[in-house]
């Protein structure tokens, strides 16, 4: 007898809105429908929940407007055993000015603010001596880094309708001065391979890509992941003295070899974690000797911030680095965000997991314990 599985989503919400009971997958198998699937595990397992980290923790990698009330910021901070927050969406003028009167007046250690580009202004002929001067005034003000978001490579365009490669010359000497100001750059190239490949039913990610179709770049239109991620390359190559960051593995997750092979060709380069552990926990052999292995160059970071209402986080992270736990949920939602699968944890050694929770950040940042 021949079964035909379908998946059928039920409800196109967001990743981080579950108000709708109905959420989750319907199972058609031969002509019996099953509405809401949800299998639950029958393993029995020792469940190590780890609410606060062994070690103090630097979050190289969050995101928060200002309106989130400092206070309430260190309370999640101080339970969570996090020491300092690095925001990446500092952005430029009065978005800039905000953030640091907010926050890096209070405490310039707790709160690491890096600030961004704009990209609007990519034609000017000066475009790249104009936002090297910006880098330079916003680090006289206390901005210690950098972040370029994925737009650069993938969406930012140019007069003639281009898409501006990372490596574009007109980029160089924000890369110079960065370098020249100890300003480290955290840079977010590329996305997940599914994101690059048919929205068909061979997607692992096909469920994701059906809430949020703007996050598909298949197609003609876009640049192949490979290529935008060699742009970084050749940029971190052009640019030795210049510190970069790869967010989420490098965008290399799904493959640490090549993620390997990138850190050992430019010793300028590391990597933060964030995002990726889903990818991380379901390799797990891999992903522990990967992270032995490059125990000097990868950093902490969720993408979320410390009493971020949804999808939080930290707590699976540590569980996943601190433990031995097999076989559990990467997500603190209703359904799986990314793919359908589970996690395991890695059991980092100490010394490990001292570097990846705080030294090694604190090492690019140029800040003292
Ligand atoms: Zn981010």
């Amino acid at each position: 007898m021949r079964f035909t599985i379908y998946l059928l989503l039920l409800c196109l919400a967001s990743d981080s809105v579950a108000e709708d009971p109905d959420l989750g997958q319907a199972l058609y198998i031969g002509d019996d429908l099953l509405k809401n699937y949800q299998p639950r595990s029958s393993l029995t397992l020792k469940q190590n929940l780890v609410p606060r980290a062994k070690y103090p923790v630097v979050d190289v990698h969050t995101h928060f407007p200002a309106t989130v009330e400092p206070d309430f910021l260190i309370d999640r901070m101080n339970e969570l055993n996090v020491k300092r927050v690095v925001n990446l969406s500092g952005g430029w003028g009065n978005e800039l000015d905000e953030l640091l009167n907010r926050y890096y007046k209070l405490d310039p250690e707790k709160f690491i603010i890096f600030c961004n580009i704009d990209f609007s202004r990519i034609d000017e002929p000066e475009f790249g001596n104009a936002m090297a001067r910006f880098l330079e005034l916003a680090h006289a003000r206390g901005v210690k880094g950098l972040k370029i978001f994925k737009n650069l490579g993938l969406t930012v365009k140019n007069k003639k309708g281009e898409i501006v490669p990372i490596d574009d010359p007109k980029m160089d000497p924000i890369w110079r001065k960065a370098g020249e100001l100890k300003m480290p750059v955290l840079i977010h190239a590329a996305d997940p391979v599914a994101f690059f490949k048919p929205i068909d039913r061979f997607n692992e990610r096909w469920l994701q890509l059906h809430r949020h179709p703007d996050w598909s770049f298949f197609g003609p239109q876009f640049p192949a992941r490979e290529e935008i991620l060699e742009q970084r390359n050749k940029v971190m190559k052009k640019h030795p003295k210049t510190n970069f960051v790869g967010a989420h593995v490098g965008n290399s997750s799904e493959d640490l070899g090549y993620a390997g092979r990138a850190l050992d060709e430019h010793p300028n380069f590391s990597i933060d974690m964030s995002a990726r552990v889903a990818e991380l926990g379901r390799q797990p052999y891999s992903a522990r000797k990967f992270f032995i292995k490059y125990q000097d160059r990868i950093m902490f970071g969720t993408d979320r911030y410390p009493g971020r209402p949804t999808q939080p986080r930290y707590k699976i992270y540590y569980r996943f680095l601190e433990t031995d736990d097999e076989y559990f949920d990467y997500y603190d939602n209703d359904f799986p965000p990314t793919g359908e699968w589970k996690i395991y944890g890695i059991f980092l050694p100490d010394e490990v997991l001292k570097k990846v929770y705080y030294q090694n950040a604190e090492r690019l940042l140029g800040l003292g314990e």
